[in-house]
């Protein structure tokens, strides 16, 4: 009787079990991490390849199942069991995260491991295929999201494996992927709050142009708001680039997008794409020195025609430090 709302659907074909740990590079030394083992299958291969397996496992079941499966076997003694919602669990050490995931916890559980300090070497995660699309995106791909931009700030990921629904006990509705995720040695710091608020106002409609989004009434008095607080506490703004204040140091990441073509591709994806950029909210015509400044550091970095479903991770640091050095802030 497995639970639905627990996501509990087991794997039930040991080939691909195989395929997923010899794809995962564990060493002989290696801390593995486990989320959800339900009944097991895959912990026993982890056991047979690391040190040690780590198991956090929501259900009480699950875990009195996965205790006897392996007490009185060589593994007992290097596997721990701890029962919990993991997202409420502080997890310890770990070198690698291998695991077929409750789909419903996806995105909390990525950016908790991706902010999991010290951090791992890799994670190896069963996704929805939609889900895993969307963390592999590139500019221009359909399912290049704001979901992306932020995984992909943290980390690299790559896609490992299709998985389809009949590999499952009971077969799920969607088909599945496993990803490959490695965060980012060094990371790249933001101040959380302003890439935050920044990504979200660029992601709002992001197949409109950014000289549109950022023409927005709404936007330009958020903004205009924050200036106006930093000004009053006399915060120096342009000028001060010789201060340390926190901002951006672009220059850092030139080249961290090695591998990430910037072709663009205007033949593809735009079926979805809003060409009305009139701006339905209004403010348009309303001239103000503010909004001027905006549309200034949009021109500075030619990014006023682009739209955020084209902008490489790249762009957006180098925007978000334009805006920044002009005394625009996001939070
Ligand atoms: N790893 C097993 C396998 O591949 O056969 C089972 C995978 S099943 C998709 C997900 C497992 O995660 C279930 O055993 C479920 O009880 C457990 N689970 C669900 N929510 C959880 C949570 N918040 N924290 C820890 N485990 C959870």
């Amino acid at each position: 009787s497995f639970h639905k709302s627990k996501g509990q659907h087991i794997l039930k074909n040991p080939m691909l079990v195989d395929s997923i740990v010899q794809k995962s590079g564990i060493k002989s030394t290696d801390v593995i991490l486990e989320i959800g083992p339900g009944t097991g299958n895959l912990t026993k291969k982890l056991l047979e390849c690391g040190k040690m397996v780590i198991a956090v496992e929501l259900d009480p079941r699950m875990v009195l199942e996965l205790q006897r499966r392996f007490q009185d076997t060589p593994y007992a003694s290097r596997l721990k069991v701890i029962q919990g919602d993991v997202l409420k669990t502080e997890l310890p050490y770990f070198d690698i995260c291998v695991a077929n995931i409750p789909y419903q916890i996806s995105s909390p559980l990525t950016f908790k491991l991706l902010n999991h300090q010290p951090s791992f070497r890799c994670a190896i995660i069963m996704f929805q295929r939609e889900f895993a699309m969307r963390l592999v995106a590139q500019p221009g791909d359909k399912l290049y999201c704001r979901l992306t931009v932020n995984t992909q700030l943290l980390s690299r990921v790559s896609h490992l494996l299709k998985v389809g629904k009949n590999n499952f006990r009971p077969p799920p509705k969607v088909d599945s992927s496993v990803v490959r995720i490695e965060p980012r040695k060094p990371r790249i710091e933001v101040k959380q709050k302003e890439w935050d608020g920044f990504l979200r106002i660029c992601f709002n409609r992001k197949n409109k142009t950014l000289g549109s989004i950022f023409r927005q009434k709404s936007v330009l008095s958020l903004l205009e708001k924050n200036y106006k607080t930093l000004c009053a506490l006399n915060i120096p703004q342009q000028g001060s680039a010789d201060k340390d204040d926190g901002d951006f140091d672009y220059s850092r990441f030139g080249n961290l997008n090695e591998d990430q073509t910037m072709e663009v591709d205007d033949d593809g994806g735009d079926e979805e794409m809003d060409m009305d950029d009139s701006d339905a909210e209004g403010g348009d015509g309303e001239a103000s020195e503010f909004k001027d400044k905006v549309m200034g550091v949009l021109k500075e970095g030619d990014f006023e025609e682009k739209r955020s479903s084209k902008l490489s991770l790249q762009e957006f640091l180098y925007l978000l430090s334009l805006f920044n050095k002009a005394g625009i802030h996001f939070s």
